[in-house]
Formats: C-alpha cells, structure tokens, sequence
C-alpha cells in the first residue's frame, strides 16, 4: 500500500487504507481533520462539529475569543509530540506564522511527508521562525510564490510605518490607521511600536479580543480596545496608532488608513500599505526547500501570480515540483491514470464477489464489470492484483473470497 497524497478540500494523506485530512474546508471526509492555525481558509474543520479535530491549544483558543461556535470534538496536539491514525504519526512543528501556528510531520513506513501550512522563516516582533523538517514529499505552500515578492527587513518596515505615523500623519492631526490582519500582523503592529515609540495603541474590535489571547500566552502587548474610556479618550486626543481589522467599519473622521500586508510588495503607489508579511517570500521559499532535503515538492494555496513556482523549483534546485492537484501523488511520482482506473475496478470486483464461499467464474465477472465501465483488460489485472494480496483465491471454475 503506497503513501499518496492529494488535494481535496484541503490535502489528504492516505496510507494502508487510513487517512488524515490537513486543513480541511468541508465535512466530506470523515478522516481527522489536523489545523495548522487559525486562519479561517486553515481552520474551518471547526465549522464541521461531528469531525474529529487536531489542533495546539493556542489555536483552539483564537478560535473561541473570534466567537466561532460549537467547536467540539477538539483534541489539543503539542509542539514535537507524536499522533497516531493507523500506520500514520503526526508531529507539530513551530511554523511562524501566527500564534499557535505549525506545520505538521506525516511519517508512514514507506517515507515522510512535511505539510507547511502557512509559514515564515524570519524571526517578527512576536514570533520565532520556523525551522525546516527534513522529509521526501513537501507540501508547501506558495502564497508569495513569485520572484516579484520581495520583502524588505522587517526592521525596515517597522521603521518605516513608524516613521509615516510619528513625522507624518500625528502632525497633520490625523490618526494614524492600519488595516490588518486581526491574527498575527496586528500583534506584530502592537509589538513594533510599543518597542520603537512612545505611541499609545488603540485596537479595534477583533484585533483587541485576539491581541488579547496572544497575551495570555506570555506575548507582552500594551494596547487599549477603542471602545474603552481610556480608548475614546486616546482617539480623541488623536495622538496615538490605530489598528482595526481590514473590514471593521470605523466611525471616526480624523483617520489616515494605510494597509499593512505582504500584498503591500506589489501595490506601489496605488494606496498606502506596508510590506509586512508573516509569509516566507520568493527566496525564502527556495532557501526552505534546499533545507528540508525533499525528494519530491508539491506546491499548495497559491494564486494566478504563483502559478510558475514548481517550475522555479525544478530549474533552480534539480528537485520534481509540480502543483498538488486531485490527482494522487507518491514519493516516487504522480499515480497514472490506469493505477487509478486499476484501483477502482479492484474495488469493485472486491464488492461484487462479496458472497464468502461462492464461486464467481472469470467471464461473469467481466461481464459485471463491462457493465460497469471496465475493459476485460482492466478486471483481468484487478482479478489478478486481488489474488496476489490475498483477497481472493482461485477455484477448478473460477475464484472466491478468502
Ligand atoms: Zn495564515
Ligand atoms: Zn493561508
């Protein structure tokens, strides 16, 4: 039985008939479901109260302070320690990212598989970077993709947000307003100018509830939510930083927005935004690869933009990358469409012979399976793969179930 890897709402490992689901979006599948973090197109396994869920603790937290609801049937996984389905282990390794953010370690007899999730190889204001996981099938993803992502030092850009807040929008009497997101960059947001300024921050909404959560886990974060009194005295004063999520409606006049977000490296001069991002950019994702030794790379969660990464992969470090697809893909290659069609029809013959005892001869059986879809070719060879596994075995006039 081969290890195989496809994508359906999110990526699937499968070996010797058990499976995992990584990220998974829909209810489908009843395979434990394992969350790398809580970004909603990561987490949403916990929309799905009957599936069975993996995630770390801080993850499951962040989902509770962002009021999702009915989140049971959750078990917490811990960074480095190990979790068993079937022949499969699962370990949690730090990704970067976000709070509670990690990739995740599939070890089956036959090989490894590392899936990133999202994640970031710099050390930000309020996370260590992740630290690449050797392995011989990387599932990685590839949101900034694309040699046209860039990121500056992170210094920088915190350099430079402050800079545009203290010289520039402060003195015009405008309050300094950055639109992000309420997981991870705007902690990063709160911790930039707490450690560079005397600027008092205000956060709005969720960026206050998440912020929140982030220091109970020991993160030191001095913020004030706007709708406290000490928050509207602050906004009304007008010296101090913003910080509200990219859709939070904002009821206050005197404001300057800028966006801070990795998209920042490509929207030159159309509005104000900061190249801050909590994603590995074009060269790191490269430098990533090299590290983790994989024989193989599967490339996940990109756009139109990162469409050519696999090809980057295998002209600039001589590994086989390709798109991961609904296609199943091994160690060793993608699966062809016969194995797939052989595999079906196995299948099938399997439940057709299902009386323990009876005999079923040879021409009845392609028969069924012509009706089916299946060439006489296509049965012989799954008769012939069920007898060698064992499933079935012959007869003087034909075979019968073991
Ligand atoms: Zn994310
Ligand atoms: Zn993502």
């Amino acid at each position: 039985m081969a290890l195989t890897v496809r994508r359906s709402n999110g990526v699937i490992v499968e070996y010797g008939g058990e499976g995992i689901a990584l990220d998974a979006s829909s209810g489908a599948l009843d395979y434990p479901v394992f969350v790398t973090h809580a970004h909603a197109d990561h987490a949403a396994a916990f929309k799905h109260p009957h599936l069975v869920k993996y995630s770390t603790e801080p993850t499951y937290r962040l989902l509770d302070t962002l009021r999702w609801r009915r989140l049971r049937n959750w078990s917490p996984i811990y960074l480095g320690r190990k979790v068993r389905v079937g022949d499969l282990e699962v370990t949690a390794h730090n990704a970067g990212h976000v709070l509670g953010s990690v990739q995740f370690e599939v070890t089956s007899p036959e090989g490894t598989v590392l899936y990133t999730g999202d994640f970031s190889m710099g050390n930000s204001y309020t996370m260590e970077a992740a630290s690449p996981v050797g392995c011989d099938l990387l599932v990685i993803e590839t949101t900034f993709g694309a040699p046209m992502f860039k990121f500056p030092k992170r210094r920088e850009v915190a350099l430079e947000m402050v800079r545009w807040a203290v010289m520039e929008a402060i003195p015009a009497g405008r309050i300094p307003t950055f639109r992000a997101d309420s997981i991870g960059n705007a902690q990063e947001i709160i911790s930039l100018f707490n450690s560079l300024t005397n600027v008092p921050v205000v956060t709005a909404r969720s960026a206050s509830w998440v912020s929140d959560t982030y220091r109970s886990y020991g993160h030191s974060l001095d913020f004030v939510d706007a709708d406290s009194p000490e928050g509207q005295e602050l906004m009304e004063s007008g010296s101090c930083a913003l910080i509200a999520p990219k859709g939070a409606k904002l009821e206050y006049e005197n404001l300057e927005t800028a966006l801070a977000s990795g998209w920042a490296a490509i929207m030159r001069n159309r509005a104000r935004a900061f190249p801050l991002s909590d994603h590995a950019d074009f060269r790191e994702l490269l430098s990533y690869i090299r590290r983790c030794h994989p024989k193989r790379v599967l490339t996940f969660h990109g756009g139109a933009l990162t469409r050519g990464f696999a090809s980057y992969v295998r002209k600039r470090l001589g590994i086989d990358a390709r798109p991961l697809t609904r296609r199943e893909e091994t160690l060793m290659g993608p699966v062809s469409k016969r194995e797939v069609r052989l595999k079906a029809c196995a299948e099938m013959l399997a439940k057709a012979v299902r009386i323990p005892g009876f005999e079923y001869t040879e021409p009845w059986l392609v028969r069924e399976m012509a009706r089916k879809g299946f060439t006489r070719g296509e049965t012989e060879a799954a008769l012939r793969r069920l007898l060698e596994l064992g499933v079935l075995e012959n007869t003087p006039t034909g075979v019968r179930l073991v």
